[in-house]
């Protein structure tokens, strides 16, 4: 009999590598101030292990190597453009593919053609950058995250799920003729990269088909939430997740994807639809600032390596160490008194900064203060997602904190292996050890918008 071993192990060996970037900490320090405690401003090759973001950070295989080479640049018809429609079309099942250089750029057209004054957006919850796109168009995103979803220390299956009872009650007081678009983000990057479940897919959509309203995914984990869908609905235990996947598209009428994710490419994305008339004026925006149909942005390299790429993630074996590999660094924290969002995500792990150092004023940035005290420790480098990102002042110029402090830890695709990830649990374990010993941080200059790109800050005395 075939045994089950217990042990799961990176589904890939290493061909080609890259060294990391081993400092002191008394460099780290200079790093630091030089800085103003903004690691946006520290340069990768001084970061030891980069949680920043999983967004175009993964490995790409020998196969998507090998289609860089073979990759067709010719301008109109290229043969890298034909492969990628084909893999998508495959896939999704939409007829309209359409090339983009990133997520946003789909964003951008698609609320071009369907967004403006007056119309409402509905979803689960908008990605930063759609919410932006949504509203630049003069339209307004509306998030309806399910119930609970905000509770951080409660565990659930589908903590991404749309709040459907909201939503219905949304589309029948605002009429369905002002709601263009209902989006759903799987998995849901805002929320924690928790995922939806078929069932809600289904549901949303019996709601959005009862009042004429599309239904596209933003669907830039959608191998990472099928996969949760075998995992923990009833009835997908035994399905194939590639078939997962066709199935959850087949219940939405479009969809946007950033390549930059599940598809292992550096750049790239692509919109697609079966509706010929937003395909049709999509493609006038495209050709305005994006490029031809056939390469949208794109070189036709990238075209190549997203074909493989998404064909790639769909390998359950590589799926099962990617959602292993974030739950095993939040069994790790979580053994070290290190509180976290629950249940772990697909794409990383979500520290709870507020629970963590209960001691430091949101005033004084305790999440934007742990993720400087984890770069000054071990070189590791995170995300602040609370107070110095959503921070805000009120008309009368009164501080008004973030509801949530958290730290997030995006783990690359296929680039780091169990021992990075033990040695982040082990500098975690000593930042908790002296956590008492961390009193914030204050503004030294912030500009207006989009202040944590390049605000500067300094510890408290
Ligand atoms: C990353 C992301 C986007 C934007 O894509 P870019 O490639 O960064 O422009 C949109 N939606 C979701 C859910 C994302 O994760």
């Amino acid at each position: 009999m075939e045994h089950k071993w217990k042990t799961i192990i990176e589904p890939f060996k290493i061909k080609s590598v890259e060294p990391l970037g081993f400092t002191t900490r008394e460099e780290r320090l200079k790093l630091l101030e030089q800085a103003h405690y903004n690691l946006f401003n520290i340069r990768a090759e001084k970061v030891l292990i980069d949680l920043l973001t999983d967004s175009g950070t993964g490995a790409m295989s020998a196969a998507q190597w090998g289609g860089i080479m073979t990759g067709d640049e010719s301008y109109a018809g290229a043969r890298s453009y034909y492969n990628f429609e084909n893999e998508i079309k495959d896939l999704t099942g939409y007829r309209e593919v359409i090339p983009v250089h990133q997520g946003r750029a789909a964003e951008r057209i698609l609320f071009s053609v369907i967004g403006g004054q007056g119309k409402y957006m509905v979803s689960n919850s908008h990605f930063d950058t759609t919410r932006a796109n949504v509203e630049a168009s003069g339209a307004a995103a509306i998030d309806f995250p399910a119930s609970g979803a905000l509770d951080f220390d409660k565990p659930g299956p589908f903590k991404g799920n749309m709040n459907t009872t909201a939503l219905e009650k949304f589309i029948s007081k605002t009429g369905a003729k002002n709601i263009p678009l209902c989006i759903m983000t799987v998995t849901n990057n805002s929320l924690g990269g928790q995922p939806v479940s078929m069932e809600n897919l289904k549901s949303t959509q019996n709601i959005c088909r009862k009042y004429g309203i599309p239904m596209f995914l933003d669907c830039a984990r959608f191998a990472e939430n099928a996969y949760f869908i075998k995992l923990r609905e009833k009835g997908y235990s035994r399905t194939p997740v590639r078939e997962i996947a066709q199935e959850m598209f087949e219940l939405a009428d479009g969809a946007m994807m950033s390549a930059k994710k599940d598809a292992f490419a550096n750049m790239g994305g692509f919109l697609a639809m079966n509706n010929t008339e937003w395909s049709g004026k999509a493609r006038q925006m495209l050709i305005l600032t994006e490029g031809f149909n056939t390469y949208g942005g794109l070189a036709g390299r990238d075209l190549e390596a997203i074909a493989i790429g998404l064909r790639e993630v769909l390998d359950e074996n590589y799926l099962q160490y990617r959602i292993r590999s974030s739950a095993y660094l939040g069994e790790g924290l979580t053994r070290r008194g290190v509180p976290i969002v629950t249940p772990p995500g697909g794409h990383g792990i979500y520290v709870n900064a507020k629970k963590f150092l209960p001691h430091i004023n949101p005033r004084n940035f305790p999440a934007q203060t742990l993720a400087t005290a984890l770069y000054l420790e071990g070189g590791i480098r995170g995300v602040e997602i609370g107070t110095l990102m959503f921070g805000r002042r009120d008309a009368k110029g009164n501080f008004l904190p973030a509801s949530m402090e958290l730290l997030r830890l995006a783990v690359p695709r296929r680039v780091y292996t169990q021992s990075h990830i033990d040695y982040v649990i082990e500098v975690f374990g000593c930042i908790a050890k002296n956590k008492k010993s961390l009193k914030g941080l204050e503004i030294v200059e912030a500009p207006k918008v989009l202040a944590h790109f390049s605000a500067k800050l300094r510890p408290v005395k």
